[in-house]
């Protein structure tokens, strides 16, 4: 097998950037290592109706689900507080995958499932189906299994997600569980699907997933599963390296999921593009200075934003439950609306600082144990 470019994995990030790769006209090859594009289906497909018109992903009713009315935040003492959708929707992962996969296909990409890629030497990729000679470039977007192999395992989050039928699922609405005890440095969550179907999920620093996802759905009562899947998540920020000689990462390879939600759909999916573009002119120009334009492209897009993210997380990770009790009980509907204006689902850092911020902080610290209270300056000075 011959091909300029060889993309390792067939997922959101790696189907993106060979749709780029190949609309430029290049030879570019997706190697899955699973069985199939679009499975596993770890993802609880959140995402947004402006992040869908940016990744401009084929037909929209082979993977569109729900319009998201309103998100509930709640924490462990019971108290909750709800917040405007802000243009979020549910979206079928794996028909997402395939559309992006089709439009790939379409623009000249070949795929190859059950394939394994092992990295890239000398302008040969080894795969588990022999060697890939000739390559200019290697695109890794294997997700965090990438991260892991590089040693990068600090900002990994164990999860465990199941889809199931339950009266409990409302219709539009989004729930998202803090509980420190629980999951600690994350949360739980529900994102209805419709039909009275939903994602159910966990996740946390050093838990164990299935087990807390057993939990949660034992407390809720009456379900029917449709299947359980586990998966890490990253939420440590993007990787400092987005290039490696003539091999590039992209998407969860390359860190790019979201610090605060761990959502990858858009801020993943991108990557894939712009290393697309960055590697088609690299191939145009022969020149591999080209492809250090990809890092600067997309932190222009999501740098900011991540920056404030990882600070949110800072914050939010160094409280405990009389903290988050505190905290959920100061953001009152009028706090919540002032915080949620003008922010959307994709670039939310804004709206946490301002529910943080001036109208709720006071009431917050005067209920946060001072533990919590040192942390909380801490993190705000910037030493954590
Ligand atoms: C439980 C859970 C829920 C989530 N919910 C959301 C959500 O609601 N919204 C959202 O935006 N994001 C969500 N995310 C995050 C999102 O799924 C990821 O950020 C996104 O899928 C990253 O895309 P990717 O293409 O970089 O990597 P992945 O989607 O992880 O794909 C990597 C691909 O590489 C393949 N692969 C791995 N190793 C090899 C190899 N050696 N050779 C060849 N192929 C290989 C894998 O089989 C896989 O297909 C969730 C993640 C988890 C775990």
């Amino acid at each position: 097998m011959r091909s300029d470019v060889i993309v390792a994995g067939g997922s959101i990030a790696g189907l993106l950037c060979a749709r780029e790769v190949a609309r430029r006209g290049h030879a570019v090859t997706v190697l899955e290592g699973g069985h199939e594009v679009g499975t596993p289906d770890h993802c609880g497909g959140l995402t947004s109706i402006g992040a869908l018109d940016t990744l401009g992903v084929g037909e929209r009713g082979a993977y569109l689900g729900n319009a998201i009315e309103r998100a509930r935040i709640s924490s462990a003492g019971g108290g909750s507080f709800e917040v405007p959708g802000g243009g979020a929707v549910e979206v079928s992962r794996r028909g997402l995958d395939r559309e992006a996969a089709r439009e790939a296909q379409e623009a000249g990409a070949r795929i190859r499932t059950s394939v394994r890629v092992a990295g890239m030497r000398d302008g040969v990729v080894r795969t588990s189906a022999g060697p890939v000679e000739g390559c200019a470039a290697l695109v890794d977007a294997t997700g965090v299994a990438s991260l892991a192999s590089r040693g990068m395992r600090s900002g990994i989050v164990a999860s465990a997600q199941a889809e199931v039928m339950a009266p409990w699922i409302e219709r539009g609405v989004v729930e998202v569980m803090l509980d420190a005890k629980r999951y600690p440095g994350f949360f739980a969550w529900v994102i209805p699907s419709g039909g009275g179907r939903g994602k159910v999920g966990v996740a946390g620093c050093g838990i164990d997933a299935p087990a807390a996802l057993r939990e949660l759905l034992g407390g809720r009562g009456g379900h029917s599963e449709l299947r359980r899947v586990s998966a890490p998540i990253w939420v440590g920020g993007h990787a400092d390296t987005f290039v490696d000689g003539r091999t590039v990462y992209a998407g969860d390879a390359a860190g790019q999921a979201k610090p605060t939600t761990g959502g990858g759909i858009l801020s993943c999916g991108m990557g894939g593009v712009m290393a697309g573009r960055a590697v088609s002119a690299f191939l145009e120009s022969g020149d591999a200075a080209a492809l250090d334009s990809y890092r600067g492209e997309w932190e222009a897009m999501f740098g900011a934003e991540f920056r404030s993210q990882l600070a949110a997380r800072a914050l939010l990770g160094g409280m405990g439950n009389a903290s988050l009790d505190a905290l959920v009980a100061a953001v009152t509907p009028e706090v919540a609306a002032a915080a949620a204006s003008g922010a959307g689902f994709d670039f939310h850092a804004g709206a946490i600082a301002r529910a943080l911020g001036a109208r709720g902080a006071a009431g917050l610290l005067r209920r946060m144990p001072p533990g919590d209270v040192a942390r909380l300056m801490a993190a705000a000075i910037g030493k954590v």
